[in-house]
């Protein structure tokens, strides 16, 4: 943790979580977990956030949302999806609406899987999300272009590849 060289801070957003998971986030705010005394903060300014933590999976109503705080944030960022709903869908994941994770709109650095995800869990995602953006911290220091991966979404799924594939042949 010898390389962190200014507080994080952290934007929570609630995609369509069942609250579960943001209670958690919440927990680790207050006195039990306090990251606080760490200097992580929770901002509700998109440009004042260093890790965007999301809970609950992406559908219509809000994968514009998700996009926006995103392309707000200012580089480098890192992304935690925190839940089994935010890493693919979850329970919802057949819902007419939900599209999926996290990572079908915006890239995600790290998971956290779990009904609902525990607070030493989130804590943990969270710092492996601080190495990741001093790693994105010293590429664009070094000038070097930062290439996110796509989203998932944009990957056909390998049964879907295999549907095409029958339905080419
Ligand atoms: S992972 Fe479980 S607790 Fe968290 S939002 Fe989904 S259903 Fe709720």
């Amino acid at each position: 943790m010898s390389y962190i060289t200014k507080s994080p801070w952290v934007i929570h957003y609630d995609g369509s979580s069942c609250n579960g998971c943001d209670i958690e986030v919440l927990a680790c705010l207050m006195p039990m977990y306090d990251v606080e005394r760490f200097g992580i903060i929770n901002t509700g300014n998109p440009k004042h956030a260093d890790v965007f933590l999301v809970t609950g999976s992406v559908n219509e109503q809000n994968k514009n949302v998700v996009k926006q705080i995103y392309e707000q944030m200012p580089e480098p960022k890192v992304v935690v999806a925190i839940g089994i709903c935010a890493c693919n869908g979850g329970i919802f994941k057949e819902c007419y609406n939900i599209l999926g994770g996290v990572d079908t709109v915006i890239p995600v650095d790290a998971y956290v899987p779990g009904c609902a995800a525990r607070p030493e869990a989130i804590i943990d995602a969270v710092v492996t999300g601080l190495g990741i953006l001093e790693q994105k911290r010293q590429a664009l220091a070094n000038g070097e272009l930062l290439k996110e991966p796509e989203p998932e979404a944009a990957v056909a799924a390998p049964e879907e590849a295999a549907e095409e594939g029958k339905e080419e042949a």
